[in-house]
């Protein structure tokens, strides 16, 4: 139980003095359920839960849509493929950011490869739970993964096999979408692709039963130009039949709010990926789109849901927590253009919510809800699980299916997010049981190849 110590500050307790935690996977003995909360000072404890349910969870066979490489290196992994790096390299284009993390962190990277640091790796990588730090300090933690995968074909093939067998033993996810850029200075497009392929396939074969597929991210402060280079890529790929049955979606991922190139503050504009991605649909590839997440105000977040679905043609939609957000609570606030949430202001919010609740689920659109991450990346609004739109979304009747964004970064995984929900909205195994199905439903490949 050496790990018990390093989980007690989630302070998840159950009734009868049971602790709840979550080390690892298999952790597991009479009185504990595996539980990892993150934000979880003011998170109700689970007192209904057995066992039974959480063994329940963990054996049932699930859909895992929505997980970033980058953000899914393990501490492990990169210690044990890091060591070849010369991480005080000023040649590294994102040199700066490994320097910032130095200084965060009081740590050398070259010292913790040295000396095998797996401790601070962790510190670094995993997002700690005590509270959210944003998501500008969330994205910092996957510095260190991007610089593996800056130049490292080996390192991407490897890391996708990692994620796929270690979410298929520990969590038996049976089906995974995995997500990734294409976009690395060093590297082609089919490079990556094909390390990952491969990595992928490999796991097909030592998993009995798993599928998998790729989905390709944009970023959002990309070029038309860009996010359209990389739609050719992926069509010209496509071409063969290996890419064809697996190289499946586009996503537009990143910073909904960023710094343009003139340094001015821009939002995400739709309009600008509706040719290429008309490209992409016409090619067979689906749309998924992270939106919602991040937003000056919460019209904006709306409209970003909205339009990904009508300008981009999204089938599915990560985060969107603009959806589900109270507009109450918006109160005597003010948004990121200094205007004021006035009283009919928030009755016209909570009116475009609920239209746009009924447009999403006419369309058939799915909201891939990623509880962990959302606690972490956007405190002020999901200052613990239990204020998550995921029971208000379900007892509207969305469909929504429960991902983990960054296995790492987020420091959990596919059990711990339906634990998680289970707990903190006190969801029966039948609604669990329904939100997995509905990501085996909403996956993206259709075929059996
Ligand atoms: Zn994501």
């Amino acid at each position: 139980m050496s790990g018990t110590a390093k989980v007690l500050h989630y302070r998840a307790q159950f009734s009868g003095g049971r602790l709840a935690v979550r080390i690892g996977t298999q952790f597991q003995s009479r009185n504990i359920i595996n539980i990892n909360v993150p934000g979880s000072k003011n998170w109700r404890s689970a007192r209904f839960m057995s066992k039974g349910i959480s063994a329940e969870i963990e054996k049932t066979e699930k859909a895992e849509l929505h997980v970033h490489t980058s953000g899914s290196v393990t501490p492990e992994f990169l210690l044990k493929w890091g060591k070849d790096i010369n991480w005080a390299d000023p040649s590294y284009p994102d040199f700066a950011k490994l320097k910032y993390i130095e200084k965060k962190f009081s740590v050398s990277l070259t010292e913790i490869f040295r000396k095998d640091d797996l401790a601070s790796l962790k510190r670094i990588m995993e997002s700690n739970g005590d509270k959210g730090e944003g998501l500008e300090g969330y994205l910092a933690r996957m510095d260190l993964g991007h610089r593996l995968l800056h130049n490292n074909l080996p390192a991407w093939r490897a890391l996708a096999n990692d994620i796929a067998v270690n979410s298929y033993t520990k969590n038996n996810v049976t089906y995974l979408e995995l997500r990734f850029p294409m976009i690395k200075p060093l590297l082609k497009p089919e490079e990556i692709v094909e390390a990952v392929y491969k990595g992928l396939f490999d796991a097909e074969l030592e998993c009995p039963g798993l599928k998998t597929a790729m989905i390709i991210c944009t970023i959002k402060m990309f070029s038309m130009e860009q996010a359209q280079n990389i739609v050719d890529a992926m069509i010209a790929l496509r071409k063969q039949a290996k890419y064809r049955a697996r190289l499946i979606g586009i996503d537009t991922a990143g910073p909904e709010v960023y710094r343009n190139p003139q340094g001015e503050l821009e939002k995400f504009d739709h309009e600008k990926f509706k040719i290429p991605f008309a490209l992409a649909r016409a090619d067979g590839i689906k749309v998924v789109n992270h939106a919602g997440e991040q937003f000056l105000s919460l019209e904006d977040g709306l409209e970003a849901i909205r339009n990904s679905v009508e300008v981009l043609g999204a089938v599915r939609i990560g985060h969107a927590l603009a959806l589900g957000i109270d507009p109450g609570s918006l109160q005597d606030k003010t948004d990121g253009y200094g205007k004021y949430y006035g009283e009919d202001r928030i009755r016209a919010l909570q009116a475009a919510q609920e239209d746009l609740i009924k447009f999403l689920i006419e369309r058939g659109v799915v909201i891939e809800a990623c509880l962990s991450s959302n606690t972490q990346t956007q405190p002020e609004m999901i200052p613990a699980i239990d204020s998550h739109p995921l029971g208000k979304w379900i007892s509207k009747g969305l469909k929504v299916v429960l991902a983990t964004d960054n296995l790492t970064t987020s420091h959990t995984d596919l059990t711990n997010e339906h634990l998680l929900a289970a707990g903190a909205f006190g969801l029966s195994m039948p609604q669990i049981t329904k939100m997995i199905s509905n990501g085996f439903e909403s996956k993206l490949k259709n075929n059996n190849i």
